[in-house]
């Protein structure tokens, strides 16, 4: 007997596998997609391992194969092991990630007739179970569904089970069926012979109808329907000229199904590899070694860090390794953040592979995804491109996997499994052999120290490619917020940002100005000297609660009373709290009477796609000044802004997060890289209270290198990653004294276990209120884990509902 164990789709099922019977006959390997009895129920169920002996003694058996082909390759089975034991997750949440979109159906359960002559046994059954027979009989087989509409449920399946027992019929499953929807186009065709179709275009062109004239031609020489928007584009007329020849009886529109293509390839054209700068070419040299060793059988593929500033030429990088990995057989993965997923990041890839290029993200319907995913299996792409998810893409044959940005924070999901997209890449390139690339202008912390301990390997471009435009990185001013209060300003505006402003716009150039909104009106301020109140035990920046009107630490919960005046020095201007974009719209609208003004931040864009609708406004220069939160800094090339002023710096580096510092330099060195992207050139102006941050200085300069000497050696004093891990373990509940409780019940049970273990270097930090304290209705209370091999530690250890557990969070609030 053969046994296999299998990841139910049950949430009772957590991190475990179940062991089931392989009956004889039935054909089962790890990856397979199979119905396990579970229970009462039939769920679904993917194959893992393939072993001898059961791990429990009684078993059941598998009811059946979902698909004969393999839904999970051996890598993919590894991973999911992998994703379920780092971040602690249900083990069929991390296989879910990697089956084809929609496979979560129901079961319809099905039944065929066993009985091969119409009179054998026949004659001993009831007039009902004869009448079901006879329905089943009409077809191949027939779904429990329609013998319940006809006979009603409870009865059919009686019946059904009846004859089931009595080796008359047998049930088998399917899963219920994606409903893809075929995509139509409108297409047009002459509705009369080509030769007259010629002759009424000359008619129509001496009266002057030229575009109708055009349009007719262009319809003659085809051999079959063209689609509208092609022809559209061919002839460049508009929707009337076809109206017109529709309403004289010479052409028809039909709509005709068209494959799924979730790029349209129209108005792009095949684009050659740049010839590669010196400093591309060592980099370039390096990855393509290491791609031919992987392609000759080398076991350890390298990790690469290509670390060079906006404009350097990263993706002309990854375009030609991913042309070189396809030249040696193999095929690659590329994760962009979700909002550089634009029509021109994907332009330049489908121009270089064309048609061989796969697009996943969220915007796709389940229909769109599912054909998706499936021609991916096959082997369709060289390319696939997303956000996140993309990472579980079926891509075979593996060779690169490149992420660019991979600072982002947005790689990491949010929900169960709270996985972190590069270090998952990571150890599916180690299972499955191939090289990594993570690029960025700004790397994370923690991925630079593993590219300077050798971890990893690291490449520089440290130079724009400038083009013949030629656009240097643009100018910062920082501004001292401090003196413009002292000069008698007390607008929000420092006189040079007004002043700057006010220049651009009446010149016709344009100007963003951000506020890193995230976490303002959150923190206490003085206004004349810029003090910030922090936690005296643990530094950490207090956090004001508005019902209670004290500040309280997010850390160990140490609380005080707003001081009435500055402890530092003794100015009644302390309560001062950040603006809100809205606020900063208003005092634009009154400072800047002249300019048109456009606000995006997350309320404006809530419905969808109105990112583009906004962003096209302003590249359509139907505004002169663009203000928004930390979502305009991202990836957007706009060659009329000359002016990029951030509003407060200091928003950003108060939150109560060991990696404010880090975000806020990744931050403003994202949007200094903004301005001046054009011929125009550039200025960035900052406004600060503390511009002798180094985190604000390192910005100003364009210096990654200050700023990571500086950042590393804060980690490495207060023990903060990448010198141990972390992990975020938050309660909630309706009632907070219950919360609390249970988080200090929590606090002494791992510490028990801490101690009875034996490990050192493991020390908890709370419990405390977590930042935001209150989300729809339940409090939260929050513990941090700072040591090593967390996830081991944790694994034994019950953690009841209402517990969220995230391994490696990206922020603490
Ligand atoms: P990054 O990804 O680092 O922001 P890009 O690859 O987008 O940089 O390059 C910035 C600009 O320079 C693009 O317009 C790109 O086409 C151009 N570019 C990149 N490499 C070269 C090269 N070797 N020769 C000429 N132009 C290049
Ligand atoms: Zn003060
Ligand atoms: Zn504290």
């Amino acid at each position: 007997m053969r046994y296999a164990e299998v990841s139910v789709n049950s949430p009772v099922a957590q991190r475990r596998t179940f062991s089931y019977a392989i009956p004889s006959g039935l054909n089962i390997s790890a990856g397979q997609a199979v119905w396990v009895p579970f229970g009462d129920k039939l769920l679904q169920g993917i194959v893992l391992e393939l072993t001898s002996y059961p791990s429990v003694e009684e078993t059941k058996e598998i009811a059946g194969v979902i698909e004969p082909r393999l839904i999970l390759s051996p890598a993919h089975v590894l991973l999911a092991r992998w994703i379920s034991e780092h971040y602690l997750s249900p083990l069929f949440n991390a296989v879910a990630l990697m089956l084809p979109p929609g496979f979560e159906r129901k079961a319809v359960t099905f039944i065929t007739s066993l009985l091969t002559s119409p009179e054998q046994d026949a004659s001993s059954l009831t007039q009902e179970q004869r009448r079901v027979l006879e329905l089943v009989q009409r077809q191949d087989k027939i779904s429990l569904k329609q013998l319940e509409r006809t006979l009603g449920k409870k009865k059919a399946q009686n019946i059904v089970s009846q004859l089931v027992a009595r080796g008359l019929a047998t049930r088998s499953y399917e899963l219920e069926r994606v409903k893809v929807k075929p995509k139509e186009m409108p297409h047009l065709a002459l509705k009369v012979e080509a030769s007259e179709a010629q002759q009424k275009a000359a008619r129509l062109r001496k009266k002057g109808a030229n575009k109708q004239a055009a349009l007719l031609d262009f319809l003659a020489e085809q051999s079959k329907p063209v689609s509208w928007a092609e022809a559209r584009q061919r002839v460049n007329c508009d929707k009337a000229v076809a109206d017109a020849l529709t309403n004289k009886g010479l052409v028809t529109i039909q709509h005709i199904e068209v494959k799924r293509e979730p790029i349209s390839y129209e108005g792009i054209t095949m684009s050659q590899p740049l010839s590669l700068t010196t400093a591309q070419k060592s980099a370039y040299a390096s990855i393509r070694s290491s791609l031919l060793q992987m392609a000759e059988g080398y076991t350890s593929p390298p990790v690469f860090l290509l670390h060079g500033v906006t404009g350097s030429g990263k993706t002309e990088i990854y375009l030609q390794a991913l042309a070189e990995a396809v030249k040696l057989g193999k095929r690659g993965i590329v994760l962009v953040p979700e909002i550089a997923l634009t029509p021109q990041t994907i332009e330049r890839f489908a121009s270089r592979f064309p048609h061989k290029v796969a697009v996943l993200h969220s915007k796709l319907s389940l229909g769109e995804q599912f054909d998706e995913w499936q021609r991916i299996r096959d082997g369709e792409f060289d390319v696939v491109i997303g956000s996140r998810s993309a990472i579980f893409a079926p891509q075979p044959d593996l060779g690169l996997i490149v992420i660019d940005e991979e600072h982002e924070w947005t790689y990491k999901q949010d929900t169960s499994p709270r996985y972190h997209a590069r270090d998952v890449a990571i150890k599916l390139a180690e299972l499955t052999g191939a090289v990594v690339i993570l690029g960025s202008a700004t790397p994370d912390v923690e991925t630079f120290y593993h590219a300077q301990v050798g971890d990893y390997r690291l490449l520089q471009l440290p130079e724009r490619v400038t083009p013949s435009d030629g656009s240097p990185l643009p100018q910062v001013e920082l501004v001292d917020l401090r003196d413009e209060l002292k000069a008698g300003n007390r607008s929000i505006f420092s006189r040079s940002l007004s002043r700057a402003t006010a220049k651009a716009v009446a010149s016709g150039e344009q100007v963003i100005l951000l506020l890193n909104r995230r976490g303002a009106a959150t923190f206490i301020q003085c206004r004349s000297c810029g003090l910030v109140l922090r936690c005296k035990r643990c530094e950490v920046v207090l956090t004001y609660h508005f019902d209670e009107d004290t500040l309280v630490c997010h850390q160990c919960n140490y609380r005080m009373p707003v001081p009435q005046i500055c402890p530092r020095c003794l100015s009644r201007r302390i309560k001062f709290l950040g603006a809100g974009t809205q606020k900063l719209e208003q005092e634009a609208n009154y400072t800047f009477p002249q300019a048109r003004l456009l606000r995006w931040d997350s309320d404006v864009t809530k419905r969808k796609h109105s990112h583009w609708e906004i962003l096209g406004k302003f590249r359509a220069h139907d505004a002169d000044i663009l203000i928004g939160t930390q979502m305009i800094a991202k990836g957007l090339d706009l060659p009329l802004v000359t002016l990029v002023g951030v509003v407060n710096a200091d928003i950003g580096l108060n939150l109560p997060d060991f990696r404010a510092g880090e975000r806020t330099f990744q931050l403003l060195t994202q949007v200094a890289g903004r301005a001046g992207r054009g011929s125009l050139g550039g200025q960035v102006i900052i406004q600060t209270y503390s511009p002798e941050h180094y985190a604000i200085q390192a910005a100003a300069k364009h210096d990654y290198a200050s700023f990571y000497a500086k950042e590393i050696d804060y980690r490495r004093q207060l023990h903060n990653p990448p010198f141990t891990q972390l992990a975020r373990l938050v309660y909630s509940h309706t009632n907070d004294v219950l919360c609390q409780r249970e988080a200090e019940r929590m606090k002494r049970l791992l510490i028990e276990e801490r101690d009875s273990r034996g490990i050192a270097d493991l020390s908890l930090i709370g419990p405390a209120p977590a930042f935001i304290h209150r989300l729809r209705g339940r409090f939260r209370w929050q513990l941090i884990l700072r040591g090593s091999e967390l996830s081991a530690f944790l694994w034994q250890i019950p953690i009841p509902q209402g517990w969220t557990v995230d391994i490696d969070p990206v922020g603490l609030v």
